[in-house]
C-alpha cells in the first residue's frame, strides 16, 4: 500500500514493438492479415513497473516516444487524468482518433496497471468490481477458414462452456449462409454471433439479417460501414426482432461514441481500450448508461476482464481469438476461460500479468 498522499513521479517510460504471426492466413469481409503488432509500454515510478499495451501499427511506437514520453515522465503517476489531458494536448497536431489514441492508450494502461500496483491491488479493484467474473463470447471464424477449421474452433469453444460464439461474413455473400449453417450444425444450441466489418451494402444486409435469423443468429455486428449510422440505424429498425446490431470498435474518442447513441444506431455498443484508453472505456461506459444501452467489450481479454468486472453496463467481453492466444504467448497471467467467463486474477496486483521477455524476444521488431 502505497503510504500517505505523496505524489509518485513517473520516473521511466518504455516502448516496444512485437510482431506476432498468425497460426493461419487470417480474413474478415473487409481485410486480409497474417500478423498482428503489439506495441507494449512499460512506466515505471515508485519502484514498480506498470505495463499497458494496444494491436495497433508500429507507428503508434514512434507517437509514444516522439509525443508522449515528454508528456508523462515526471508526472504523478495516480494523477491519470491530469496526464490524459498533457497526451491529448502533445497528440494536437497528429489528430487524436487513430494512431495517436492507440498510443494514447497503451500509454494510458501502463499508468493504470503501475497505479493499481502502487495501492497493492488488482485493477479491477481500483476500478470498483461490480462482479466477479464477465462472460465472454468466443470469436475467430475467418472467412479464410474452411468449413472444417470454422466448425472445429467454433464447437470447441462451445465445449469449453462458452456459450456465445462469433464468426466473420461478407467476403464471400454467395458463401455466407452455407458458412453460418455449417457454425449453427457445430454449437447446437449455443448463441451466434456475425460480424461483417461493413462489407454489406443496405440492401444487401438487410436481405441477409432477415436469412441469419432464421439460422438462430442473435447478433449482426457491423452490418454496413460504422461510418453510415443512418443505415446501421435502418437495419436496426428493419432487422427482425431477436437480433441485435452492433457497432463502435473503432472508437477512439467520446465525440464517436456519443454521435453513434445519439444517432440509435446500435442496440449494443462495443468499445476497445486499447483504442480508446482505460479511462476513454469508463467514460463509453458512463455514455451507456445515459443512453441506456449495453456495452460490449471488443477483444483484449487481458485488459477487459478487469475492465469488464467494473463497468456498469457490461455485457460480455469478446474473446478474440488472436489477442488470446497473443496474450498467452506474451503475459504470464493472461487470463483463461472458466465456463465461458473470464475473472481477473486478484491475487495479483494490477492488471495481473508480466511480460514473458525470452519468449517475446522472438517477436520483437
Ligand atoms: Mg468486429
Amino acid at each position: 500500500m502505497r503510504p500517505s498522499s505523496t505524489a509518485v513521479a513517473v520516473d521511466r517510460v518504455r516502448v516496444s514493438t512485437f510482431v506476432v504471426p498468425t497460426d493461419g492466413p487470417e480474413s474478415d469481409g473487409t481485410l486480409e492479415w497474417d500478423k498482428t503488432t503489439v506495441v507494449l509500454v512499460e512506466t515505471s515510478g515508485g519502484g514498480l513497473t506498470g505495463i499497458g499495451w494496444t494491436y495497433a501499427d508500429r507507428a503508434a511506437a514512434t507517437l509514444v516516444h516522439e509525443r508522449l514520453i515528454g508528456a508523462v515522465e515526471g508526472q504523478d503517476a495516480t494523477g491519470i487524468a491530469a496526464i490524459e489531458a498533457r497526451m491529448a494536448t502533445s497528440v494536437r497536431n497528429d489528430g487524436r482518433p487513430g494512431v495517436a489514441s492507440t498510443a494514447m492508450a497503451a500509454v494510458d494502461a501502463s499508468l493504470w496497471d503501475l497505479k493499481a500496483k502502487l495501492f497493492g491491488v488488482p485493477l479491477v479493484t481500483l476500478l470498483g468490481a461490480r462482479r466477479a467474473s464477465v462472460p465472454i463470447y468466443g470469436s475467430g471464424g475467418f472467412t479464410s477458414y474452411s468449413d472444417e477449421r470454422l466448425r472445429e474452433q467454433l464447437g470447441s469453444w462451445v465445449s469449453d462452456g462458452i456459450r456465445m460464439v462469433k464468426m466473420k461474413v461478407g467476403r464471400d455473400p454467395e458463401r455466407d449462409l452455407n458458412r453460418v449453417e455449417v457454425a449453427r450444425e457445430a454449437i447446437g444450441e449455443a448463441s451466434l454471433f456475425v460480424d461483417a466489418n461493413g462489407a454489406y451494402a443496405r440492401n444487401q444486409a438487410l436481405e441477409f439479417a432477415h436469412a441469419f435469423r432464421t439460422l438462430g443468429v442473435v447478433w449482426f455486428e457491423e452490418p454496413v460501414s460504422s461510418d453510415d449510422l443512418d443505415g446501421l440505424r435502418l437495419l436496426r429498425d428493419r432487422a427482425p426482432g431477436g437480433m441485435d446490431v452492433a457497432a463502435g470498435e473503432y472508437g477512439y474518442d467520446p465525440h464517436y461514441f456519443r454521435r453513434m447513441l445519439q444517432a440509435q444506431a446500435v442496440d449494443v455498443l462495443q468499445a476497445d481500450a486499447s483504442r480508446c484508453g482505460v479511462s476513454g472505456f469508463l467514460g463509453v461506459d458512463a455514455l451507456c448508461e445515459a443512453f441506456d444501452v449495453p456495452l460490449s467489450a471488443h477483444c483484449v481479454p487481458a485488459l477487459h476482464a478487469h475492465l469488464g468486472c467494473a463497468a456498469r453496463r457490461l455485457v460480455h467481453v469478446e474473446y478474440f481469438h488472436d489477442h488470446a492466444r497473443i496474450e498467452h504467448l506474451l503475459f504470464d497471467g493472461a487470463p483463461t476461460p472458466r465456463s465461458g467467463a473470464l475473472s481477473p486474477d486478484r491475487s495479483r496486483p494490477g492488471l495481473g500479468v508480466d511480460l514473458k521477455r525470452a519468449d517475446a524476444a522472438r517477436f520483437a521488431a
